[in-house]
C-alpha cells in the first residue's frame, strides 16, 4: 500500500480538478483540426467543425398554430364573416379579401391582410360560407411569424457542438444537407496484465478475464471515436515496447492497468524511457493511479486497471479530454444535487464517486463499493460524489451524475 494515499497525507494527492484542468490544456493544444463533410443522416455523435449560421428565416413565412379562421381584427363587427378561401399547409395563400376571413389549417401560410388567428373551437359555422366568432381577439394571435426560431445570419449551433438527432432535426429544418465535421479521434485501447484473458477462452490459476477492453471500446464508439483495439499487453517490457511502438497512426493510446507502483508495471517504464510520464495519485476514490504521457510523441492516458476504476477515471478525466480535443468546450457531466439516503460516518482524504441510484428522490448506494467490483456500476444509474473530509447523514445534499450524463 502506498502511503502517500492515507489520512495526514493529502497534501501529495491531486484533486481532480486540477488533473482535469491539466488534462483539458493539453487536449486544447493537441486539437483535431482534420475534418470531412458528411451527409446530416450521418452526423450522430459527431462534432460540428463551422458555426452553423442559418441561411432562412424559420419559419420563412407567417403561418397558423391552429386550425381555424385567418381574418382582419378590423373587418370583425360582431357579425358573421364569409370565408373567401381555404389554405392548406403547403399552399400559397392570396391576399385576404377585405371584409372577409380564410379557413386556414395548421402550418398554412397566413394570407397577407390577415392578423389574426382564431382557433375553430371558437367560431360557428353557419349556412353560405358564413363563420361567426365568438370571442374576442388580438392582433398576433395563434400566428408564428415570420423568423420566430431565427432569422438570416444568426448563429444557431456553435462549432465544437456535439451532434445528435435534436442538432440533426434543426440542420435539416434550416436545409443543411451536409455538415463538416471534426474527423474522428483514434484511440488505440490497451489492456495490461498477465492475469487477463478473453471472454470465451477457459479460466486457468489466477486468470482474469478481461472486462476493461470491451467496456472502453464500446464506450469509445458511443462517443463517436474511432478505436482501434491494441488487445492484451502481457506484463513484460520487450513487448511493451514492441507493441506501444507498432501504434503510430492514433492520436491517443489508452491504458488500462500497470500504471501503479507495482512490479509489474511495464507500461511506465516503456514510457520512461521512450517519451515521458506523469504519474498522478488522484484525490478521487476509486481511481487514485492515473498516467499521462507520451510514447514517441502520440499521447498516452494510463487508467487504473480495477474496473470501476477504470470508469470513474474515463468518465471524469478521459472523456472530457478526448471531447476537447474535438473541440467541444462543455465536457463536464451535468451533475445535481439530491439528498443522500445513507450516513457516511467516516470522512475520507479523497473525493468518493459511489455507485448510487435515485430512490424516492435519495440516493441510494450499492453494498460494496470495492473498486474491483464492477457490478456496482451495472447497479446504478449514477455516481454519487461525496467530497473529501466530509461525513454525512441521511438527508445531507450530495452531487448526483447520471451514468447517462457520461457513458454518451
Ligand atoms: P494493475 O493496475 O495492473 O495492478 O491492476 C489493478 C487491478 O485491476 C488488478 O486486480 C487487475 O487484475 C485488475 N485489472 C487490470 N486490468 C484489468 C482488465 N482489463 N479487466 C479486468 N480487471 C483488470
Ligand atoms: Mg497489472
Amino acid at each position: 500500500m502506498n502511503p502517500v494515499g492515507k489520512p495526514g497525507k493529502t497534501g501529495s494527492l491531486m484533486a481532480v480538478e486540477v488533473a482535469l484542468a491539466r488534462l483539458l490544456e493539453m487536449a486544447e493544444s493537441s486539437r483535431i483540426r482534420e475534418r470531412e463533410r458528411l451527409p446530416l443522416a450521418q452526423v450522430q455523435g459527431r462534432i460540428l467543425a463551422d458555426d452553423l449560421v442559418s441561411t432562412l428565416d424559420l419559419p420563412p413565412w407567417p403561418n397558423s398554430a391552429m386550425d381555424g379562421y385567418a381574418l382582419r381584427i378590423a373587418d370583425w363587427t360582431g357579425e358573421p364573416l364569409v370565408v373567401s378561401q381555404k389554405i392548406f399547409a403547403g399552399q400559397a395563400p392570396e391576399a385576404l379579401r377585405p371584409g372577409t376571413c380564410a379557413r386556414i389549417f395548421t402550418g398554412a401560410p397566413v394570407p397577407a391582410g390577415a392578423d389574426c388567428v382564431e382557433m375553430q373551437e371558437n367560431t360557428e359555422v353557419q349556412e353560405d360560407e358564413l363563420v361567426r366568432f365568438n370571442e374576442t381577439m388580438a392582433a398576433g394571435q395563434n400566428i408564428r411569424p415570420q423568423g420566430q426560431e431565427t432569422t438570416v445570419g444568426e448563429l444557431v449551433l456553435p462549432a465544437g457542438t456535439r451532434l445528435g438527432p435534436i442538432e440533426q432535426g434543426l440542420s435539416a429544418s434550416l436545409g443543411c444537407a451536409e455538415l463538416d465535421v471534426v474527423r474522428k479521434v483514434r484511440v488505440a485501447v490497451l489492456s495490461t496484465g498477465d492475469e487477463l484473458i478473453e471472454p470465451g477462452q477457459t479460466l486457468g490459476p489466477g486468470q482474469i478475464y478481461n472486462s476493461n477492453r470491451v467496456l472502453l471500446c464500446s464506450w469509445l464508439q458511443r462517443l463517436g471515436c474511432e478505436v482501434i483495439d491494441a488487445g492484451i499487453l502481457p506484463d513484460d517490457l520487450a513487448t511493451t515496447r514492441a507493441r506501444l511502438g507498432e501504434l503510430k497512426d492514433v492520436d491517443l493510446i489508452l491504458s488500462t492497468g500497470g500504471v501503479s507502483v507495482g512490479e509489474a508495471d511495464f507500461l511506465g517504464i516503456a514510457l520512461r524511457e521512450e517519451g515521458e510520464l506523469t504519474l498522478w495519485k488522484l484525490a478521487i476514490k476509486p481511481g487514485k493511479p492515473l498516467t499521462f504521457g507520451h510514447f514517441r510523441g502520440v499521447p498516452v492516458i494510463g487508467l487504473p486497471g480495477n474496473p470501476a476504476s477504470t470508469l470513474v477515471t474515463f468518465a471524469l478525466l478521459a472523456r472530457p479530454y478526448l471531447l476537447r480535443r474535438q473541440g467541444v468546450k462543455e465536457v463536464e457531466p451535468l451533475k445535481f444535487q439530491v439528498p443522500a439516503g445513507f450516513d457516511w460516518p467516516k470522512a475520507g482524504n479523497r473525493r468518493e464517486y459511489l455507485r448510487g441510484r435515485l430512490e424516492n428522490g435519495r440516493a441510494i448506494i450499492y453494498k460494496n463499493q470495492s473498486s474491483g467490483v464492477l457490478r456496482s456500476a451495472a447497479w446504478a444509474d449514477g455516481l454519487v460524489e461525496v467530497l473529501e473530509d466530509r461525513t454525512l447523514i441521511e438527508g445531507d445534499h450530495v452531487n448526483f451524475i447520471p451514468l447517462s450524463e457520461v457513458l454518451g
